[in-house]
């Protein structure tokens, strides 16, 4: 029988959709594919969040503890979902759910040029954000742009269809007396951390990493994707439309 996340202490060989659920949780510590399948990459996350979050000695044992301090993780750092919406004034904030299996003409086919608007930002990136917030307290993070639909790119001349639920780009104000420059190197060294802490990846060489575009792109803010994930990642459910569906709070029962 399957069991449901909060019911049973997690660790190695374990299965299940409670796995999945754990490891979108801790996508921003190291992080590994949701594949319900608790191997070594899901202790890594579990022994970094014990290390880093909860300050203990790390058992890689996901017990009562580590599942009420994931749930701590989630209640200190809400995600503004307002600021999540598309801006376009035509969808209700995630897009109209179209054209999903179609591909930007002449492109590959590949998740980099579909045009399908994900019914909302997928939960691993919030997550991960999530994490990025933890590690980063010095920084006072706005999210610049989440959602933006095929209707809100016509409006703005854009084709990236990144922005349909599988990224988001995140601000750090500029302090008293900061120039364009210290921006640049802060986003670079936030960029640093994201790759160290979370295992994120600048570029999108490899499959199922959490991607940052390069500096060269994103100078001045720090655009975090999912789109290297295959295809079985980006599952429809796997995406939300407010605080409630991403924290998904189950009690812890065991
Ligand atoms: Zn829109
Ligand atoms: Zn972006």
């Amino acid at each position: 029988m399957a069991f449901r996340y909060g019911e049973r202490e997690l660790k190695r060989d374990c299965k299940g959709p409670d796995v999945e659920e754990l490891q979108v949780r801790l996508a921003g510590f190291r992080g590994t594919v949701p594949d319900s399948d608790f191997g070594p990459g899901t202790e890594r996350q579990v022994m970094s969040f014990q290390q880093d979050f909860m300050r203990i000695a790390p058992t890689g044992v996901a017990d009562r503890a580590t599942l009420r301090a994931i749930d701590a993780f989630a209640r200190s750092l809400p995600i503004d979902f307002k600021a999540l919406k598309c801006r376009c004034g035509k969808c209700k904030g995630f897009g109209r759910g179209r054209f999903k299996g179609a591909y930007v003409p002449g492109k590959p086919k590949v998740e980099a040029f579909h045009l399908y608007e994900y019914p909302g930002v997928h939960r691993m990136l919030l997550w991960a954000v999530r994490a990025a917030f933890f590690y980063l307290p010095q920084h006072r993070f706005v999210i610049s742009s989440g959602y933006r639909c095929a209707e809100d790119n016509k409006q703005h001349g854009r084709s990236s269809t990144n922005h349909h639920g599988k990224a988001i780009d995140l601000d750090v104000p500029l302090g008293r007396g900061e120039s364009k420059r210290d921006d640049m190197l802060k986003c670079d060294a936030i960029r640093g951390v994201l790759v160290e802490r979370a295992h994120a990846q600048v570029g999108w060489d490899a499959a199922n990493r959490k991607a940052l575009e390069p500096s060269h792109i994103a100078p001045t803010w720090v655009h975090y994707d999912v789109r290297c994930y295959e295809p079985k990642y980006l599952q429809d459910r796997m995406f939300c439309r407010t605080l409630r569906q991403l924290d998904d709070r189950r009690p812890i029962r065991f």
